[in-house]
């Protein structure tokens, strides 16, 4: 039943209401009026709630009037949007004559014509309940339209879902473990799209490439084939295609491994530009560079803390003053990927570190504000375990057993590809390594791997390094138990004096407990050094709760008082993300694992450590 109906223009003027106890629905209405009308928001909708009440409406963009009828929201009223297009029908019928400019002291008298659209659509509205539809006979069914043949699924003909994992370029066990499609997996559907699109213009093609707008049949099945460009030259690209085991002498014969970048001892640093570097290396600078130091302390100022400016003065700062700049400064914080609950946590230890203080000029506030939230950030950042994998790697080859480290995380993150990078780094720093291929679920995972370990053996053969091979790759194939392929890869390196085994896992969602729980069981029999959890940079919330829930589920499925969660983390595509930076800060806040590598690119070069002092100047503009 409706409790109220009323008539009010879009400014809020109301001209007819049904009943003379509308007072209880008065704030109901003035919130749809405030929340919904005058800021033009959600009217598609044509539905707005209010505690127990709701209200549904209608526009008359001609006449800039709203319909709107209110009732308990427990009910459902299904004549509700023909009743109220009657209503605006009989009510201009009645006063679509009157002009604008008088419609506004107009005397409405609606109530008779109310009554009647409203007790026609009650009625229909009641004999559509009552009259039960006929039931079809079995001749007019869909069922009897079925023959034999029609019932059995013909797997050459591709039903709609089908196509479009076809359609897709993740390969088609990918999208098997994919939870059912969510908001979320949208955003990161679209960041990967836009990530496609971002890479598509680099890619290297050759007059005899097909065109990447019309891929073939064979391309639409699997990963596409993927270009390592080592050094940037396009002449020294080499096509990765985990689809095929093309001949060594045709997939190599282009290598200059001059032009691979060396990564000896520490890995080297994110190279993103540091204001501080710019102020610290004053004195040698040239007026030019002065004049370009100025400008960068003025660029400085039209960033976050610009938000500060109007906070000025003698008096103390209170929670109040600060409270508009905060709010910005968290808004700014998000708008750079900053996980909300994270942002709005830093903007409380900002206004903690202010509260009291005295206000002065716009720069002693600036330089308040970005001493606390530097302070906040660095200590977010700075890892509470230091990894050092050299010097725990060469501590294991002393003692006789291989270092070992497990990546994990969900599909098409970088596992891979950032296995084979740490594999490069670890081999230039002279250790030689044993793939273990334990995703043995995804097509295409081995082969991606076995052509990894036949690039790097080619960067680095045995001969430049006293005839050691320097990688291999233990697989299985398919289909088998990964935990039981890790401890024969282990146990093999171990015999053959091998330094060190990356295992490379199956992508998993985080919500997939059978999944989870076996690669709880994987770590919990293999004990291994370290535990790396792989997460894209641009995924911003999502990567968070995938990396709670990997930890949660690791901690949960392990019989292990002492479970063994993640380590550290490998932050990847940090190359894809501009300045929107904050996937770093919300991963280390949450669970205050370290970043121990970046993925910077598809190159093997491409890895970087987290330069703290980059990412917190990166936040700030
Ligand atoms: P996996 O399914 O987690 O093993 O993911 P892959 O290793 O197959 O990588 C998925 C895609 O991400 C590939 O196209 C990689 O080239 C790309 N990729 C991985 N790391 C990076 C990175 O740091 N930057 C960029 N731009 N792309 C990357």
């Amino acid at each position: 039943m409706l409790d109220f109906v009323v008539i009010f223009t879009k400014g809020g003027v109301v001209l007819w209401h049904s009943n003379a106890s509308g007072s209880s629905f008065a704030s109901c209405i003035n919130s749809l009026i405030r929340g919904v009308i005058l800021e033009d928001r959600n009217t598609e909708a044509k539905y707005f709630e209010e505690d127990n009440l709701a209200v549904q409406f209608k526009l008359d963009n001609e006449l800039d009037l709203v319909y709107a009828a209110i009732f308990q929201k427990v009910i459902k009223l299904t004549y509700l949007d023909g009743f109220l297009s009657d209503m605006q029908v009989a009510f201009k019928d009645k006063f679509g004559g009157i002009p604008a400019a008088e419609r506004l002291g107009g005397d409405y008298d609606f109530d008779r014509e109310y009554r009647r659209v409203l007790s026609a659509a009650e009625e229909a509205s009641a004999k559509q309940v009552k009259a039960p539809k006929a039931m079809r006979s079995y001749n007019e069914s869909q069922k009897s339209k079925k023959t034999v043949a029609s019932m059995i699924q013909d797997d050459k003909k591709p039903t709609e879902k089908r196509v479009n994992i076809q359609e897709s370029t993740q390969p088609p066990s990918k999208q098997q473990s994919s939870p059912p499609p969510a908001s979320m997996d949208d955003i990161i559907r679209e960041n990967r799209r836009k990530l496609r699109e971002k890479l598509t213009p680099t890619k290297k093609t050759s007059p005899g490439d097909p065109k990447p707008s019309k891929p073939s049949a064979s391309e639409k099945a699997g990963k596409k084939p993927r270009v390592w460009d080592l050094g940037g030259n396009s002449k020294d690209a080499v096509m990765l295609d985990r689809s095929k085991d093309a001949p060594e002498d045709v997939q190599y014969q282009n290598i200059n491994s001059e032009l691979v970048g060396t990564m000896q001892g520490v890995i080297r640093d994110l190279d993103v530009e540091s204001e501080d570097e710019v102020e610290d290396d004053g004195e040698e600078s040239s007026s030019e560079e002065e004049e370009q130091q100025v400008q960068s302390k003025k660029s400085k100022r039209g960033g976050l803390l610009s938000y500060f400016k109007g906070i000025v003065g003698a008096k103390t700062m209170s929670l109040a003053d600060l409270q508009p700049a905060l709010e910005k400064m968290r808004d700014h914080l998000i708008s750079k990927n900053v996980a909300t609950e994270i942002a709005a946590k830093l903007c409380d230890s900002v206004a903690t570190s202010l509260d009291g203080k005295q206000m002065g000029t716009f720069d002693s506030i600036a330089s308040q504000v970005k001493e606390a939230l530097t302070q906040s950030l660095v200590r977010i950042l700075s890892p509470k375990r230091r990894i050092d994998i050299i010097r725990d790697a060469l501590e294991s080859k002393r003692n006789g057993r291989p270092y070992t480290i497990i990546f994990c995380g969900v599909n098409g993150v970088g596992k891979s590809t950032n296995l084979a990078k740490i594999c490069f780094w670890l081999i230039e720093n002279d250790f030689n390594v044993l793939i273990a291929a334990c995703d043995t679920f995804r097509a295409g995972a081995v082969e991606q791997l076995r052509t990894h370990t036949r690039h790097l053996n080619a960067l680095h053969p045995a001969a430049k390094h006293d005839g050691r091979t320097m990688v291999q790759l233990y697989e299985k194939g398919y289909g088998k138990d990964a935990a039981g392929i890790a401890m024969e890869a282990i146990k093999f390196a171990h015999d053959t004096r091998v330094d060190v085994v990356l295992v490379d896992t199956a992508g998993r969602m985080q919500d997939n407990e059978p999944l989870m729980r076996s690669l709880s069981k994987l770590i919990k029999v293999n004990n291994p050094d370290l535990v790396l959890f792989v997460g894209e940079a641009l995924v911003g919330n999502e990567a968070v709760d995938q990396l709670v829930k990997f930890n949660q589920s690791l901690a949960d499925y392990s019989s292990n008082e002492n479970p063994h969660i993640i380590d550290g983390i490998v932050l990847t595509k940090f190359d894809t993300i501009d300045d929107k930076v904050g996937a770093a800060i919300s991963m280390t806040y949450i669970t205050g694992q370290p970043i121990v590598f970046v993925g910077t690119g598809q190159t093997y070069a491409d890895l970087k450590a987290i330069n703290v002092n980059a990412v917190v100047n990166s936040l700030m503009k």
